[in-house]
């Protein structure tokens, strides 16, 4: 069953009666976790004495142009809130240690996603799977508020939604998703600094990582997949972003309907990251795996070594490929 609950007078009330709230998202952070939270915490300093916004590790470096990315803690390990928020995460071991210790010290928990394979935790459910970025439910919510949209809040949503959609490309954009856009762009956001800072750049490392790593790449059965062993990172801390990067290349291939890499974060545990073209559910797969995510990008963390866990996980894929039929229209 889908979780679609979008409560947005109950969340406004709990945020009203807050004296004290914590703010935080998945780990690994992408441009949608921080921007959605960075959104929501510009929004609520408004409204709140005391916000908090944290996750494991704080913010990566290529997002650190968000106004009051510097605020966003790394590591939570002291405080008490009325009130906590998790953005743009489907479970709640997605949130790390933050989020652990951020539920235990809070009473109330809002759960705002749009993830259609969100397990429902929390108290208060803002989730909507029919739209593109979290970053875009959080602007709904806004909508519902009558809350000041200044330049500091839209910059962070816009950037949520731009690369949650690549820049407008995957087919959960809507003309919703262009209308947001516009209104925070006419509050100030640049959607030219954003394109430029996340979508349009990359450290040559990164490159360089993908130099070492193009030679395993396969293709079978509509599947791509390539690996990043551990020797292939070397000298790489962002690491999420270079996954990304690599898989979306490579669903643009035109014989391939699925795209995957395979990184080890250590030899006994593989992340997996897919993308698939419309018609094709890799999030199915990414839930066995006990991951989750989007039809068209979904990802999970499996223990096992590269070839065990490309025997298990490859069949799976090529399943999916037969299931589907390409849809775009
Ligand atoms: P990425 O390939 O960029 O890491 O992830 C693509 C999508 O899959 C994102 O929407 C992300 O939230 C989701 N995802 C990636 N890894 C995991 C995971 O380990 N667990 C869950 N639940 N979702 C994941
Ligand atoms: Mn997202």
């Amino acid at each position: 069953m889908t979780l679609n609950q979008t409560n947005w007078t109950e969340a406004t009330q709990a945020v009203e009666a807050a004296q004290s709230i914590l703010i935080v998202t998945h780990i690994s952070p992408d441009g949608d976790a921080i921007g959605s939270a960075l959104g929501l915490y510009n929004m609520l300093i408004k409204k709140c004495p005391s916000v908090t916004v944290a996750v494991d590790g704080g913010v990566p470096d290529f997002l650190e142009f968000l106004p009051h990315a510097d605020h966003i803690r790394p590591v939570l390990t002291d405080g008490e809130w009325d009130l906590m928020i998790s953005t743009d995460a489907s479970d709640e071991e997605r949130t790390g240690k933050a989020g652990e210790y951020g539920r235990a010290h809070s009473k109330t928990v809002i759960n705002l996603d749009h993830h259609a394979t969100n397990t429902g935790f929390g108290d208060i459910y803002v989730v909507n799977p029919d739209v593109a970025s979290a970053a875009e439910v959080v602007y709904q919510w806004w909508k519902h508020t009558g809350y000041e949209l200044d330049r500091n809040v839209a910059q962070p949503l816009l950037t949520g939604i731009v690369t949650d959609t690549i820049g407008f490309r995957t087919s959960a954009v809507k003309p919703g998703t262009l209308l947001a856009a516009q209104e925070l762009m006419s509050h100030g956001a640049s959607l030219t600094q954003i394109t430029a800072l996340t979508l349009d750049s990359r450290p040559y490392k990164v490159v360089d990582v993908w130099k070492r790593a193009l030679p395993s790449v396969e293709l079978a059965d509509g599947v791509i997949s390539a690996n990043i062993t551990l020797a292939d990172q070397e000298n790489v801390e962002d690491r999420e972003r270079m996954e990304y990067g690599l898989v979306g290349w490579l669903r643009q291939v035109d014989e391939s309907m699925v795209a995957i890499v395979f990184t080890e974060d250590t030899p006994n545990q593989i992340k997996l990251s897919m993308r698939s073209k419309r018609g094709f559910d890799v999030s199915k797969v990414a839930l066995a795996m006990g991951g989750g995510g989007h039809q068209q990008a979904s990802g999970a963390t499996v223990q096992g070594t590269l070839a065990e866990v490309r025997a298990k996980v490859l069949p799976l894929l090529a399943q999916a490929v037969k299931e589907g039929k390409l849809d775009i229209v």
